[in-house]
């Protein structure tokens, strides 16, 4: 990439849904946003919607009649028009969030052949994320087969954790065999952290939690910006409670809906990561935004027991930091649900934290009190944005 005009896609596949980032490089390869946006309902009726950083709509369109489209025939159609857009820039690579890099990939990988049989035997270690993940890559393949391709992976920003915080009390063997915590929504805290670092440095060096709150969620412990621990584990079914996945759970439950009640693995599975989490308590839905709206006592459980997760876990990991100067709320929930903020930080008040309602309500950057021991803020994440600069990174050396 030695010509300046180039461009970047950055894409996020999930098993419906699919996140893209389309980026202009400046003449020093620095990532300019210009377009972003997202694929929903594949496989039911797809919809389309690509808008600027500033909010400016380019392009919306639905397809009715669209259930047997598939991600190939979706991803086509974007670099259709991404190739369009990006005009007289052309698109020099495109990378990809994949989910699980296992021991092996701590840094971002061009694809290979090789690298893609690799990531193929991690995918019963994500199985809602790895293999939608791996799909989108080996369509590009076929679509651009000459274009370079990256992976970004979400368990790398967690690599260099102390080996206490990557063990589970399992013997040797089966650590060394892998069996271990690896952590998730890496790109996300990694952006966060970036971030953090230009908006509050002086935070950004300190000890911060940053709890990533949407489908997926979970909680990172941050010293000067890097990863000590977090709640995802093996899998991302760890830690804190979901939109469908259940977290933290005692294993015996696995043993006994196997030996006393007949559930295969299958079920189990499915139980685990499809029909837990708010929508198995509230019996409702997985979207906080329904369970708010909804009057029911279940709901009202449900959104309970999501926050008293989320500050107990919290309490955890202020422990493993030694004290807490930061607390910093993204993602779905974390950026647009005050009440479950709040909740949350209630429930933290011992570690220091006092909110300002005012500021909370009205999704300030900074939403506790100057006179708080621990300041409260919510950042936006953006990974389609890091997928771009390591994407950048690996192919310049930018
Ligand atoms: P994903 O993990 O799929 O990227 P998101 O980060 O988009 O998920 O988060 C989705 C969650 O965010 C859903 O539970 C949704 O209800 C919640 N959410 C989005 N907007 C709001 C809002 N205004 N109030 C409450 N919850 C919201």
């Amino acid at each position: 990439m030695s010509e300046p005009a180039k461009a970047v896609v950055s894409l996020n596949s999930g098993s419906s849904s699919i996140k893209f980032g389309v980026y202009r490089l400046d003449a020093e390869h620095r990532p300019i946003h210009s377009a972003g946006g997202k694929f929903e309902k594949i496989g039911i009726a797809p919809s389309l919607r690509i808008a600027t950083d500033t909010g400016e709509v380019l392009l919306e369109k639905s397809w009715s009649d669209g259930a047997g489209l598939t991600h190939a025939d979706l991803l086509d159609f974007l670099f259709d028009w991404a190739h369009d857009h990006v005009e007289p820039h052309s698109i020099a690579a495109i990378g990809h969030r994949v989910v699980h890099g296992g021991t092996r990939f701590v840094t971002p990988q061009r694809v290979t052949p090789d690298l893609l049989d690799e990531l193929e035997t991690l995918a019963p270690l994500a199985p809602l994320h790895q293999p939608h993940n791996l799909v989108a890559i080996r369509t590009l393949q076929r679509l651009a087969p000459d274009l370079p391709q990256v992976a970004c992976f979400d368990t790398a920003f967690h690599h260099a954790r102390p080996e206490v915080a990557t063990r589970m009390a399992i013997p040797r063997e089966l650590h060394a065999s892998g069996i271990r915590r690896y952590g998730f929504h890496g790109l996300s805290y990694e952006y966060i952290a970036r971030k953090l670092a230009q908006i509050d440095p002086v935070l950004a060096s300190g000890r911060v939690i940053a709890a990533h709150l949407g489908n997926g969620a979970s909680l990172c412990a941050m010293l000067g910006g890097r990863s000590v621990d977090t709640t995802m584990g093996f899998t991302a079914l760890d830690g804190l409670m979901m939109g469908t996945r259940c977290g933290q759970l005692d294993p015996g439950v696995v043993l006994h809906l196997q030996r006393q009640m007949g559930y295969s693995a299958e079920a189990v599975e499915a139980m685990l990561y499809k029909h837990s989490g708010l929508l198995g308590v509230s019996g409702i839905s997985s979207d906080m935004r329904v369970l708010e709206a909804d009057p029911s006592a279940a709901a009202k459980e449900a959104i309970e027991l999501f926050t008293y997760r989320a500050a107990r876990e919290a309490g955890a990991l202020a422990a493993c930091l030694e004290g807490l100067d930061g607390l910093v709320f993204t993602a779905g929930i974390g950026e647009n649900a005050p009440a479950v903020r709040q909740a949350i930080c209630q429930r933290l008040a011992w570690l220091g934290i006092t909110l300002d309602e005012a500021a909370n309500a009205a999704g300030a950057p900074v939403i506790s009190t100057p006179e708080s021991r621990v300041t409260v803020r919510v950042l936006p994440t953006d990974e389609e944005r890091m997928i771009a600069l390591h994407t950048v990174r690996l192919l310049t050396g930018a």
